[in-house]
């Protein structure tokens, strides 16, 4: 007996000190007490949604192929800056999955405690497994690509779950009954599309209204190089009227041109470790002469107004209020700290906006 009640005892305190090293380890990282205060927040649509006007993707930099520790610093300096909304996809790596497992780990081991602070976005659309059923926009693949997401992050929900481009081979009737459904059954608790044109968007719109799902959001690239979701396209309407006319937000991504609207490519060579230098996504033949010239002038009129090209290339995509919010990338924390000086310069005069006019 008294050898039992010593194994009992042991183990209990065995217990107590893991349960203490675990709090202790997930508790290393205490946000910021001040995030809230200089980041602002617009309303998403007309839904009960805010999101930071500069959100952080994880589409690059996060993979199993990058430096976890890179990417936990950024992740946790965002949130540190008042950035709540993190958006991720199945296909982000690489390899594809492999940004939301490195996401999931953050989240498990330091940002637990802020769960119900966060906005987090997952998509499906992207080639992710072989053979028929593992890509575009049927209900069988977004549903079972949305399980795997939610199992690599370890979450039982996520806030955003988006179609990721249309599919033209599925009615979108089956494509937005599957959001509308994974919503009803609050795997998400809210439905998206991305990479929908003006026409496509109006359609699926209106198809998820009638499932008594809105749409709360559309993904869609624009920056100061990429400007379509400005041109009427549909009924003499552009993307942005659409979406207005719906009630429903804009998130921009690749803002900066996937690093083109920054610094890092002015004199027209390549820095080494940079997206440019992977020549994938972005490839160094873009880098023209006509570009270059126009990004040095964007950058002359930028330092003109002691401001930096990147964080000037945000206040312009924020100049319209139809834009929620930016969606930037970063691969370390001083881009990240770079592009968050957009907040705190004073908005875009209307002579600075005539002069970017005039260079685009
Ligand atoms: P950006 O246009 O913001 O490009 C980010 C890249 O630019 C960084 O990874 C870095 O690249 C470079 N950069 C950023 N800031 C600076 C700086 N201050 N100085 C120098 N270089 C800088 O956005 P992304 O193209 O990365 O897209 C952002 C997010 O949008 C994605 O993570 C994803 O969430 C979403 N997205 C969605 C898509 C969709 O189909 N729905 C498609 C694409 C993106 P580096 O250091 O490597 O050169």
């Amino acid at each position: 007996m008294g050898f039992l009640n010593n194994f009992y005892a042991v183990r209990k305190h065995s217990l107590a000190f893991f349960e203490k090293a675990y709090y202790d380890f997930s508790m290393v990282y205490k946000a910021k007490e001040d995030r809230y205060e200089t980041m602002k927040y617009r309303r998403c649509g007309k839904s009960g949604i805010q999101l930071p006007e500069i959100s952080l993707g994880l589409w690059h930099n996060f993979g199993g192929a990058d430096c976890l520790e890179t990417g936990r610093e950024t992740v946790l300096a965002a949130f540190d800056a008042g950035i709540t909304h993190f958006d991720l996809a199945n296909n982000y790596g690489p390899p594809a999955g492999s940004a939301e497992i490195t996401f999931g780990r953050i989240l498990k081991e330091n940002l637990s405690p802020y769960r119900d602070e966060l906005i987090i976005s997952t998509k499906a659309g992207y080639d992710m497994w072989p053979g028929p059923y593992g890509e575009w926009g049927s209900r069988k693949y977004l549903f079972a690509s949305l399980h795997a997401s939610l199992k690599r992050m370890g979450l039982d929900y996520v806030d955003i779950f988006y179609s990721h481009r249309p599919d033209p081979d599925t009615p979108f009737e089956e494509t937005m009954g599957a959001l509308a459904d994974i919503v009803h059954q609050g795997k998400a608790l809210y439905a998206g599309i991305s990479n929908y044109d003006a026409r496509q968007s109006a359609e699926a719109i209106s198809i998820l209204r009638s499932l008594g799902v809105p749409c709360l959001i559309h993904q869609a690239s624009y920056s100061m190089l990429n400007r379509w979701t400005e041109d009427a396209a549909f009924e003499n309407k552009s993307l942005l009227d659409i979406l207005e006319k719906e009630s429903a937000g804009c998130i921009c991504f690749s803002p900066l041109a996937q690093g083109l609207l920054t610094g890092r490519y002015l004199d027209g060579t390549i820095p080494e470790g940079s997206r440019a230098s992977r020549n994938v996504f972005l490839k160094p033949s873009s880098l023209t002469p006509e570009l270059l010239k126009k990004l040095n002038a964007l950058n002359d009129i930028a330092k003109e107004g002691g401001r930096t090209l990147p964080a000037m290339a945000i206040q312009w995509i924020l100049r319209d209020k139809r834009n929620t919010s930016v969606l930037i990338g970063a691969s370390s924390v001083g881009q990240l700290k770079e592009n968050l000086k957009a907040l705190s310069y004073p908005p875009l005069s209307q002579e600075e906006l005539k002069r970017i006019e005039a260079v685009l």
